[in-house]
């Protein structure tokens, strides 16, 4: 069990962390009525808390909205805020259940004529995960941005104040509606559908490799550089109304000497759909390859993609994808692969259809 710290010393350390820069702040503000954002809370490292403030080791997902709030009422001249508490844990559990919880929220916030946008706080680890289902299901223009911390909101040298800073400034702000869902970290906007987590521990761990950023944001001020890519939200044929559950898809890494038995293990615990991480192109051996194709022969559905942080997967490269009726992820690595294939399984798709989702979202 962790020492829990006094919130008025979490408050001391995380207002220190953004306090040396009311002028940039300032300049952030804008003139007339605030726009109203609404912040969904979901736990992590950015509501997360340390016994000490120079430790390694805390616990994700201990503080509140209302202290996470608390916490930035530099953010409050950007935004009238208000916060909802949708979990508070580690990314790392991250589930169905609240996937369709926070998704179902937030298609009811942005139907309402006074909220002007949504900021999600999460952990790290699932971040990009989250954000790409969101892109996939929310139902709007307007903006929503998650946004999270690498350290605990009691280390010192908190990245999480200024972070929920920025995600606010980009919700609060008209040019960041019809991006899709953006991803706020250190300084950076990113699309829902091309950051990836690259560092276990650095601040700086989240990339777009093949796309670049959406934009970037500094002390609230923004500088979009492109739009979305890919299909998305208010575009998106994808729905989830009335679904409770998602169909089981797994991922399986591909290495040296892989043989096949742990794709006949997912396709026997129920897998619908597999995701190979595989090495280089989207290959694996041949005794996988064998074992992939025959349950792609009975249906369940097999995307190739890749281990490698960047690079697409190409169709019929070193594979025959065509004869052996599986899909190439393109631009998806895995974890967005499975994403996409769950929402994509909840409707009897061809190989052909699968193929064009891969390519649109
Ligand atoms: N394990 C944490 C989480 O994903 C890591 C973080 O937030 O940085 O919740």
């Amino acid at each position: 069990m962790l020492p829990r710290l006094a919130p008025s010393l979490i408050l001391t350390l995380v207002v220190g962390a953004v306090g040396g820069h009311a002028q940039a702040l300032a300049q952030a503000a804008p003139t007339g009525p605030l726009p109203n954002v609404v912040v969904l809370a979901t736990g992590g490292t950015i509501a997360g808390a340390a016994a000490s403030d120079v430790q390694a080791g805390y616990t994700s997902g201990q503080v509140g909205v209302e202290q996470l709030l608390a916490a930035v009422p530099q953010a409050k001249k950007l935004a009238t805020l208000r916060g909802e508490q949708i979990s508070n844990i580690g990314s790392q559990d991250m589930n169905d259940s609240v996937w369709i919880k926070l998704a179902t929220r937030i298609n009811e916030l942005v139907t309402m004529p006074d909220v002007a946008g949504v900021v999600i706080t999460h952990g790290t680890d699932t971040i990009e995960e989250t954000a790409y289902f969101l892109n996939l299901v929310v139902k709007s223009r307007k903006p929503v941005v998650l946004t999270a911390a690498m350290r605990p909101s009691t280390a010192l040298s908190a990245d999480g104040p200024l972070n929920f800073y920025n995600a606010v400034a980009v919700a609060a702000n008209k040019d960041a509606a019809g991006r899709g869902v953006l991803v706020v970290v250190n300084d950076w906007v990113h699309g829902a559908s091309s950051l990836t987590k690259t560092s276990t521990t650095a601040v700086q761990t989240f990339l777009s490799p093949l796309t670049g950023l959406v934009g970037t944001v500094a002390y609230g001020e923004i500088d979009f550089n492109r739009g979305p890519i890919g299909r998305h939200t208010s575009e998106s044929e994808f729905s989830l109304d009335g679904v409770t559950a998602l169909p089981r898809v797994d991922i399986i890494m591909a290495h040296e000497n892989m043989d096949g038995a742990l794709i006949d293990g997912a396709v026997a615990a129920g897998a619908k759909g597999l995701v190979i991480a595989g090495v280089g192109n989207g290959n694996m051996t041949a005794p996988a390859l064998t074992a992939l194709a025959k349950h792609a022969k009975a249906g369940v559905v097999c995307v190739r993609s890749t281990r490698v942080t960047t690079g697409r997967v190409g169709r019929n490269v070193e594979v025959d994808d065509d004869k052996a009726g599986f899909v190439a992820s393109l631009d998806h690595n895995p974890q967005k692969a499975r994403v996409l294939l769950r929402l994509a399984l909840l409707k009897s798709r061809s190989t052909a259809d699968l193929q064009r989702l891969f390519s649109e979202y």
